[in-house]
C-alpha cells in the first residue's frame, strides 16, 4: 500500500546553488556598486551561456517573453506567423502583443512538436514566419522547417524555453533558425530567477538587439527605435552564474530518474511515454506521459485527482492548448477540428515531478501512484508493477 506523502511533491523544485556561493557574487556586486546595465555578473553570464550553448552570439533579456518579443521586433515581422497551439501562452502573446496573428499548426503525434508536413498548406502571402516549439525539449524537425523557410522566405523563431540542454545533430539547438529565445525562469532547468536569452547567427543583430531591450536608446541624445526594458539585472545575473556550476550535475539526476519512469511505465497499455531520438538530445525539462483512457482504464484527470490524494500535483502541460484562450479562440486556425491531434492530445498529457531533489524511491512511489488509479473502464487485467519494483 502506497501513503500519502508528507510533503507535497510539486511538478518541479528551483534548482537553488549553495547559498554561501551566491553570497560571495553578491558582495561583488556590493563592492562594484553596480545593479543593472550590463555589469560584471551580466558580461560573464553571456559569455559563459554563449559556450554552455554553443551559439554564435547571444544576448540577456529580464525574462523569456520580453527576448521573444524583441526577436519579433528586430526581425520586422508583419502578417501571419504559423505557430503551434500546443505551448505555453508566453509564445502566442508575443505575436499578439505585436499586432501580428498567430496561425496554428497542428502538431506531430510523436513528438507533440509542430508538423511541418502542415505548415506549407497555411502559408498565405502575409506570412512573414514560422514560430516553433521545441516542446519539453524535444527538438523540431529543424532541418524540414529550415527547407520550407527557406523556399518561401520566412523567418524561423525557435521557442526554445524548455530546450536548454537540446541538441541535434551535435550542434546546440540555438545553432538553428534566424533566432533563438531560452528561458530562465525560476521552474526551468537552468534558471536566474527571471530571465531569457536569444542566441542568432546574424552578429549584426546584436547591437539592435541591445537597443530594443534598453528603451531604444543609442547613445546619451539618440533613441532611434521603440525599445522598452528589457535588462538582466546583475543579481539575476550572479544567481544565473551559481546555478551554471550546479547545472551537470543537475541534469545528470534528472535522467536517472527518467530512466526509473520509463522502467517502471514500459509497455504499460494506454501509458505514451516520451519518444527516444537517436539524433538529438532532448533537456529533461519535464517528464510527460500521455494516457489513453480506453486502454489505460482511466482518464488523465483521473490520475491527476488521485495524485492529488496523495500530495502529488502533476500538471496538465498544455492544457487547455492556446488555441482555445478567450484572446484567440475566435481566430479561423484556432478550430478544434483544424487541429485533432493537438486536440487530442491535450487531453492526454500529463506532467510528472521531475528534478534533481527527488530520490529514485520517490520516483517509484509516484509510478506506483499512476498504476493504482482506480480503474473507471473495463481493461480486462489489473495494471501490475514491473517485477523489479515489487521487492521495494
Ligand atoms: C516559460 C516559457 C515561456 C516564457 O518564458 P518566461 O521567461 O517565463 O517569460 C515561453 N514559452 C514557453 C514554451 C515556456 O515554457
Amino acid at each position: 500500500m502506497v501513503e500519502p506523502f508528507e510533503q507535497p511533491i510539486f511538478v518541479t523544485r528551483p534548482l537553488l546553488p549553495d547559498l554561501q556561493i551566491v553570497t560571495a557574487k553578491l558582495q561583488e556586486i556590493w563592492a562594484a556598486q553596480w545593479l543593472s546595465n550590463g555589469g560584471m555578473q551580466h558580461q560573464k553570464l553571456e559569455c559563459a551561456l554563449r559556450d554552455r550553448l554553443r551559439v554564435p552570439n547571444l544576448t540577456l533579456f529580464n525574462n523569456g517573453t520580453t527576448a521573444l518579443m524583441a526577436a519579433v521586433q528586430t526581425l520586422g515581422l508583419a502578417g501571419e506567423v504559423i505557430t503551434t497551439p500546443f505551448t505555453f501562452v508566453a509564445t502566442t502573446h508575443a505575436l499578439a502583443l505585436n499586432g501580428l496573428t498567430p496561425v496554428f499548426c497542428d502538431i506531430d503525434p510523436s513528438t507533440m512538436n509542430i508538423d511541418p508536413d502542415q505548415i506549407e498548406s497555411l502559408i498565405t502571402p502575409k506570412t512573414s514566419a514560422i514560430m516553433p516549439v521545441h516542446v519539453y525539449g524535444m527538438p523540431c524537425d529543424v532541418e524540414q522547417i529550415n527547407e520550407i523557410a527557406r523556399k518561401h522566405g520566412l523567418k524561423v523563431i525557435y521557442d526554445a524555453a524548455h530546450a536548454f540542454d537540446s541538441e541535434v545533430g551535435g550542434a546546440g539547438i540555438g545553432a538553428y533558425g534566424d533566432i533563438t529565445m531560452y528561458s530562465f525562469h525560476a521552474t526551468k532547468t537552468f534558471h536566474t530567477v527571471e530571465g531569457g536569452a536569444l542566441a542568432f547567427g546574424d552578429a549584426a543583430l546584436k547591437p539592435r538587439l541591445e537597443r530594443l531591450k534598453n528603451f531604444g536608446i543609442r547613445d546619451e541624445e539618440r533613441v532611434d527605435a521603440v525599445g522598452f526594458n528589457g535588462k538582466l539585472n546583475e543579481l539575476q545575473a550572479a544567481v544565473g552564474l551559481a546555478v551554471l556550476d550546479c547545472l551537470d550535475g543537475e541534469l545528470t539526476k534528472r535522467r536517472a530518474l527518467v530512466d526509473v519512469y520509463r522502467a517502471a511505465f514500459d509497455g504499460v497499455p494506454g501509458l505514451t511515454l516520451p519518444p527516444l531520438s537517436e539524433h538529438s538530445r532532448t533537456t529533461p525539462s519535464y517528464f510527460v506521459i500521455r494516457i489513453e483512457k480506453e486502454l489505460f482504464g482511466s482518464t488523465r484527470d483521473d490520475v491527476y485527482r488521485h495524485l492529488q490524494g496523495y500530495n502529488v500535483f502533476a500538471r496538465k502541460y498544455f492544457y487547455p492548448l492556446c488555441s482555445d484562450f478567450a484572446p484567440y479562440r475566435h481566430l479561423p486556425s484556432a478550430a478544434p477540428q483544424r487541429l485533432p491531434v493537438a486536440s487530442r492530445i491535450a487531453r492526454q498529457v500529463l506532467a510528472l515531478p521531475l528534478y534533481g531533489a527527488l530520490s529514485a524511491r520517490e520516483v517509484e512511489r509516484i509510478c506506483e501512484l499512476v498504476l493504482a488509479t482506480p480503474l473507471r473502464f473495463s481493461r480486462g487485467t489489473e495494471r501490475s508493477l514491473p517485477a523489479v519494483f515489487v521487492s521495494l
